[in-house]
């Protein structure tokens, strides 16, 4: 087969590299990809948001599979864009259409769509232009912090958690006239939970499904999870707190409902669903639905996927997922994201790396990487996933923190603590 998969973060390195192993995949495209994509198939350099250009590159490499790594282009309707076009729609996709991807794409749509299926979720209401006032009164009586949430993507920003109920309001005032542009026009106040977080992942056709390794993910810069809030610093996979019996009211409580909820609304859906989780005592709650596998969640989950990752894929297009068997290695996996020094602020990009083949006991997925006349550079603000799997949770995190250390350029930091909290 012919694959073709979209994205240029660590999460897509990891899947190509996973795919790449498959007897299945005999031509493997990534576009854009990234320094370190070249070695599991080639580069395309285009912008997957171009849905022309995409076109073009699937017709003129025979793709028989198009894989989405990121939401922005499942959001904007590229699975619909190739089930639209006589040219395309024998190409399967993985990844919802635009009626599916919405569930990440709105907050206030999916906030909605778990109420009606009665998926536990924090309270929340919603706002608008029209509403502010209302809005305004409303958070007057409300419990501190407060949580609100611009309604459309906003590159992982549009979250913001407040202390003080003048603080809200001003926020509120800000958001909706215009702080995150149109992802802000409505936005969600919602009640604040105190609870451990993590993130579970399954992949469906949209009848059946199969749950993939559970993960948790670091989001804060600094260590002891202090300071701003990053695209994530590093993961863990297994997560020891989320035990048979958290998982089966994981299952039984979110998952069914979901799957349930989507063939109830007509929304045929075939891809990841990433649930956000707040684990309150015993109780699973969601707070998000994603719409594409998390990075660098995915870092530390695909490693312990013990399946042929195209099989899987192709299982999930021809809707066979029923009696799917996921072999699920009961290693460790941990990942330690290396970021350019300066993020989540400003940063250099353009750095030379090195150190890459000093790595020992893990892998090395790159994400704001380019290659430049065989020169591995930075190229964005989280440059290399250290990922290592090991027989236990210690010595994953040991290794892939050592690892990193074996790796150098100009400004470099990464997060010694990353999964330690666990043990
Ligand atoms: P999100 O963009 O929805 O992933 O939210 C970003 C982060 O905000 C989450 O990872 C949580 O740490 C935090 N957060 C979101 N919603 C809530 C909530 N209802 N209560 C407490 N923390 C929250």
């Amino acid at each position: 087969m012919n694959i073709l998969l979209l994205g240029s973060g660590g999460r897509e390195s990891a899947l190509a590299w996973k795919m790449s192993q498959s007897p299945e995949c005999s031509q493997l495209f990534i576009a854009p990809g990234n320094g370190g994509t070249g070695a599991y198939g080639k580069n395309i350099n285009l912008n997957p948001n171009d849905f022309e250009a995409v076109k073009a590159l699937a017709l003129k490499e025979a793709i028989d599979l198009l894989v989405v790594g990121p939401e922005e282009p499942l959001v904007n309707g590229i699975h619909d864009f190739f089930a639209n076009d006589d040219e395309l729609s024998h190409i399967p996709v993985i990844g919802p259409k635009k009626e599916g991807a919405i569930l990440e794409g709105s907050k206030d749509f999916s906030k909605q769509f778990m109420a009606r299926h009665g998926i536990p979720t924090p309270g929340s209401r919603s706002f608008t232009n029209e509403t502010l006032e209302e809005g305004l009164k409303y958070l007057e009586s409300h419990a501190l912090p407060i949580v609100l949430k611009a309604d459309g993507l906003a590159a992982g920003k549009g979250v913001l958690i407040l202390d003080t109920i003048s603080e809200a309001q001003a926020e509120l005032k800000l958001m909706l006239g215009g702080k995150f542009g149109n992802a802000g026009s409505t936005v969600v106040i919602e009640e604040f939970l105190t609870g451990i977080e993590l993130s579970v992942f399954v992949l469906t056709d949209g009848e059946n499904y199969v749950i993939l390794p559970e993960a948790k993910d670091y989001k804060r810069i600094g260590q002891a999870d202090t300071g701003l809030n990053t695209g994530g610093m590093g993961s863990v996979s297994p997560v020891p707190f989320a035990d048979q019996a958290f998982m089966t009211k994981v299952e039984q409580e979110i998952i069914i409902p979901t799957i349930n909820g989507l063939k109830k609304d007509k929304i045929d859906y075939t891809g990841f669903i990433f649930f956000g989780l707040f684990k309150v005592g015993d109780q699973p709650l969601i707070i998000e639905y994603n719409c594409r596998m998390g990075d660098p969640e995915t870092e530390s989950v695909i490693p312990r996927i013990e399946n042929d990752l195209v099989e899987l894929f192709v299982a999930t297009t021809k809707k066979k997922l029923k009696d799917y068997k996921l072999k699920i290695s009961p290693k460790n996996a941990a990942t330690v994201m290396i970021v350019a020094g300066g993020y989540p602020g400003e940063y250099e990009k353009g750095k030379s790396i090195t150190g890459i083949d000093n790595v020992r006991n893990s892998l090395v997925f790159h994400a704001g990487t380019s290659l430049e006349g065989g020169v591995v550079k930075t190229n964005g603000g989280r440059v290399l996933a250290v990922s290592s799997l090991q027989d236990n949770q210690f010595d994953a995190l040991q290794s892939a923190t050592g690892d990193a250390a074996r790796i150098y350029f100009d400004g470099k930091y990464f997060r010694e603590d990353i999964g330690f909290d666990l043990m």
